[in-house]
């Protein structure tokens, strides 16, 4: 039996103050749901306070990225050591935001600075690697936009995705996956449950391909794409979906506790 995971992902929002806010007003909501993980990531100024906030409570804090150098010459990075330092026990990799939306410049801003971001399968793969040297719980993020998947190509991205990740990794088995498709995030869209499932199925099968079926039957696999409370027990009902990583929903306690809910099996 995997343990669900349910994970908020607050992207750019939130003070130290609100942050501090909400894991107060979250925690009694959720105090009694034992057998669910529960993580919350806010920006990096926020993590040590959060942290301190929810010590002593069932509410683990991640970051939403992280750099694959300990320390050195490497301005406005943030490493491993350092999020443990703030209380981190998880960190988000790839999510598509931060893979430049694979490469589609933002509307608002002029010529190549859409990328700045610019995670690639290979800077994906060596921030795993770092996560995972430092006991740091990567939630990897993979996921095809609406272009590939009108193609028929979703399996073939998510496959090439997911082999690049996982390239050279030791401890796949304490990773996390979340399959999220692009078209599908903070857009209302939410992928049908049984689609959802299928390519959630899929990924484990190529975690098995690469590793063994001891290990992918291990792996917990999130589905993340406009989960809200509406329709997160239906997607988290499939056999192969262990969970979900939450933006929009998340960022209201009253909002993201009927997801963790709807997890707590
Ligand atoms: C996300 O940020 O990972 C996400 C899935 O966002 P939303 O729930 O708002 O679609």
């Amino acid at each position: 039996m995997r343990k669900p995971v349910i994970a908020a992902n607050w992207k750019l929002n939130k003070t130290i103050a609100e942050a501090q806010a909400f894991i107060q007003d979250f925690k009694p909501l959720v105090e009694n749901i034992s057998n669910v993980e529960i993580i919350v990531c806010p920006v990096f100024t926020a993590l040590a306070a959060a942290s301190e906030s929810a010590k002593n409570s069932n509410i683990a804090i991640g970051a939403q990225d992280i750099f694959w150098k300990d320390n050195g010459a490497y301005t406005g990075e943030v490493s491993a050591p350092l999020l443990k330092d703030a209380g981190a026990q998880y960190v988000i990799i790839g999510h598509s935001e931060r893979r430049g939306r694979f490469g589609v410049p933002e509307a608002d801003l002029e010529g190549d600075a859409g990328k700045v971001f610019g995670d690639t399968d290979a800077s994906v793969n060596a921030k795993i690697k770092a996560a995972l040297a430092h006991d740091l719980i990567p939630i990897i993020c993979v996921g095809e936009t609406l272009d590939e998947r009108e193609a028929d190509r979703t399996d073939s991205v998510i496959e090439a995705q997911v082999k690049a990740a996982l390239d050279g990794v030791e401890g796949v088995e304490k990773t996390i996956f979340a399959y999220e498709p692009v078209w599908a995030i903070g857009t209302g869209k939410t992928c049908d449950s049984a689609e959802a499932g299928r390519v959630c199925g899929f990924i484990r099968s190529v975690i098995g391909n690469v590793t063994n079926q001891e290990i992918s039957d291990a792996v917990r696999i999130q589905y993340g794409g406009s989960v809200k409370a509406e329709n997160a027990a239906e997607l988290l009902s499939h056999p192969d979906i262990d969970g979900a990583l939450v933006g929009g929903a998340s960022l209201k306690a009253e909002t993201f506790a009927p997801i963790v809910e709807a997890a707590f099996r």
